[in-house]
């Protein structure tokens, strides 16, 4: 087994037993990275200051430095969240040569704690996408089978994962996007409560739903991560302090697991309904509770979302006209035209479509009837939320209602943005949620169970979905 295929822990184990140095794991890594490069697209930029990283991490341990269990461990880094020096385009025309000068506050601990960033991840263009296919620098597709997207927003992520191109990364979600690709690409994606990890130095898509998630390939590598970059920051006022307890136990005895009707009435593949009801049933068959749950807005919520992330997206982007940063036409005449010309050639197709909805959802005349009433839908499900929090510990349900999604098939968006009906509830109320493995379908393809928790119960999704792992869970074999 090469060295890139090991868990986080493991390596880390291995390095302090002096098995092997960070910047072998780091020469690995990267030589999976490039040579999966042509095929699966999961990069747009690598890192070159990343060998010296991992050269300072095994000066460190020479010394007899204690470090933290992160330190050495290559990562890959989703390409709208900033790192000082290194390119940052998310994935957009726009920004294909923005280089940012200051890092995001999760990349800023990530560097403090000696992990090796190896490089800046594909995705959706903005974050906007569910098949990692909008994007200026190509699609990315899916380590299981190249045939198929490695799921959007932050695909290259997941799939680098997925692959042994990196050993962990972080991606965002906003509507699902580390959850969505990590159930496609068969690892573990962690989305935290709403304000768990600063926003500073994530590029704004929609930013009342945006967070910065982990993904790895086991839930206690993923909980490693995580627990490096939650915390508040006095540069995002919505960020929080969450309490994490250091480890996690995994008891699943007494746990009751909420199953919300109107989801499982929703269409759902057959082989995803079955796999995921078999996840459900394996814990239930260690000790869980299972309860029939009512969240009666559950299924408006694709709709509100689609309004209120459209609206916040149409004015977070604003700011790209030309003039300060990003792309600037040389085709124009005047002032109007730069702006115009500027961004007409800077974004692309699905960023067009966004700012074009969110901007006649808030405009007059239409504000009350499309944002308004999508904000009261938001605050109703957010209560539906609360009330189901007070029958059960967990939410479980599928990620995605198919188990894979082949790269060009769908170009209507309704459809696309449908199929987000799982993910999307829970990123309108700020709720933690977990994608973990379970099985594949008849061709193959990865399935993820989703847990979802009450507010601020970041951990007890983690270590449910820990135990769940524990008991067999979590693997897609
Ligand atoms: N698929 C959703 C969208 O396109 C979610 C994207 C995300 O979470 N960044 O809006």
């Amino acid at each position: 087994m090469r060295l890139c295929d090991n868990t986080a822990l493991e390596l880390a184990n291995m390095l302090r037993k002096k098995q092997c140095s960070a910047k072998e794991i780091y020469s690995d890594t990267l030589q999976r990275a490039q040579d999966e490069q042509n095929t699966i697209n999961a990069y747009i930029t690598f890192n070159d200051e990343a060998e010296k990283a991992a050269e300072a991490v095994d000066a460190m341990i020479a010394d007899g430095r204690e470090l933290p269990l992160i330190a050495g461990i290559p990562i890959a880094v989703k390409d709208n969240i900033s790192t000082k020096g290194l390119r940052t385009t998310c994935a957009s025309k726009m920004l294909r040569s923005y280089v940012p000068p200051y890092d995001a506050f999760a990349v800023e601990k990530l560097r403090n704690a000696g992990a090796v960033i190896i490089g800046k991840s594909n995705m959706d263009e903005f974050a906007m996408g569910s098949a990692s296919d909008t994007g200026f620098f190509g699609a990315v597709r899916n380590p299981v089978d190249t045939n198929y997207s490695a799921g959007g927003s932050s695909g290259g992520s997941a799939a680098s994962v997925s692959s042994g191109g990196a050993v962990l990364a972080l991606g965002s979600d906003t509507g699902g996007s580390v959850r969505q690709p990590a159930s496609l690409c068969g690892v573990v994606g962690f989305c935290p409560s709403y304000g768990a990890v600063s926003r500073y130095g994530l590029i704004p898509f929609a930013s009342s739903f945006d967070r910065i998630g982990s993904i790895g390939r086991t839930v206690e590598d993923t909980y490693l991560l995580h627990n490096i970059i939650n915390g508040a920051d006095p540069k995002d006022v919505t960020s929080l302090n969450i309490f994490y307890p250091f480890n996690l136990i995994g008891e699943l005895q007494g746990i009751r697991i909420g199953i919300v009707k109107e989801l499982w009435n929703s269409f759902i593949d057959d082989d995803v309904r079955s796999s995921v009801m078999s996840a459900i049933r394996l814990m239930e068959k260690n000790g869980a509770v299972i309860k029939e749950i009512s969240i009666p807005d559950i299924l408006s919520a694709v709709k509100a979302y689609y309004v209120i992330s459209s609206a916040e997206a149409s004015s977070n982007l604003a700011r790209y006209d030309g003039i300060r940063y990003g792309h600037r036409s040389d085709k124009c005449e005047n002032l109007n035209e730069l702006y115009k010309n500027s961004r007409s050639e800077g974004f692309g197709d699905e960023v067009k479509r966004r700012i074009m909805l969110g901007t006649f959802v808030l405009s007059e005349g239409f504000c009350d009837d499309y944002y308004k009433r999508a904000v009261a839908l938001r605050k109703s499900l957010c209560a539906g939320f609360e009330e189901a929090f007070q029958q059960c510990d967990i939410i479980a349900s599928p990620v995605y209602p198919k188990a894979g999604l082949k790269l060009g098939e769908n170009k209507n968006p309704t459809e696309i943005y449908s199929a987000d009906i799982f993910t999307v509830p829970s990123s309108m109320a700020g709720l933690p949620s977990i994608s973990i493995p379970f099985g594949k379908n008849r061709e193959g393809l990865p399935i993820g169970l989703q847990l979802i928790g009450g507010r601020s119960c970041d951990h007890k999704v983690f270590d449910i979905a820990y135990g769940y792992e524990l008991v067999g869970g979590g693997c897609n074999d």
